[in-house]
């Protein structure tokens, strides 16, 4: 997937907002070019995992789908590395499909952002060419 850097920092500031919990949302676009980041509420509102909020997500899906389609879900871990837990993949099964993006704010000077594959119960990289 392709993402400008602006689009990368808005999950960033997403993320630093909704600390101490963990954020969730969605990435928009087309021919895999993002355009556009559509934060849902964390209805878990919890540090260490996330829900989408059943209505958040569907307007969230919406919006996207209105010129596009829906590319990649993020969601933030405030404490630890941008890499998917064990929760995270069982997860993502529901919905294999999306690449699953990982904001880390273990350096909150520098969120570290990664993508995955996440079909399969596999995590394989999904390379994010910022630009
Ligand atoms: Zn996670």
């Amino acid at each position: 997937m392709k993402i400008s850097q602006a689009l990368i920092d808005e999950m960033a500031v997403h993320a630093l907002e909704d600390r101490p919990n963990e954020c969730c949302g969605m990435v928009g676009g087309k021919d895999g070019v993002a355009t556009k980041v559509v934060p849902v509420l964390n209805a878990a509102a919890s540090p260490l995992r996330y829900e989408m909020d059943p209505k958040g997500q569907y307007d969230a899906l919406k919006e996207i789908e209105a010129d596009g389609e829906l590319l990649a879900i993020y969601h933030s871990h405030t404490k630890s590395a941008a890499y998917p837990s064990q929760t995270d993949v069982n997860q993502a099964q529901n919905w294999p499909e999306p690449i699953y993006v990982i904001v880390s704010l273990v350096n909150e000077e520098k969120p570290d952002v990664k993508g995955f594959h996440l079909a399969d119960l596999k995590i394989v990289d999904a390379e994010l060419e910022i630009g």
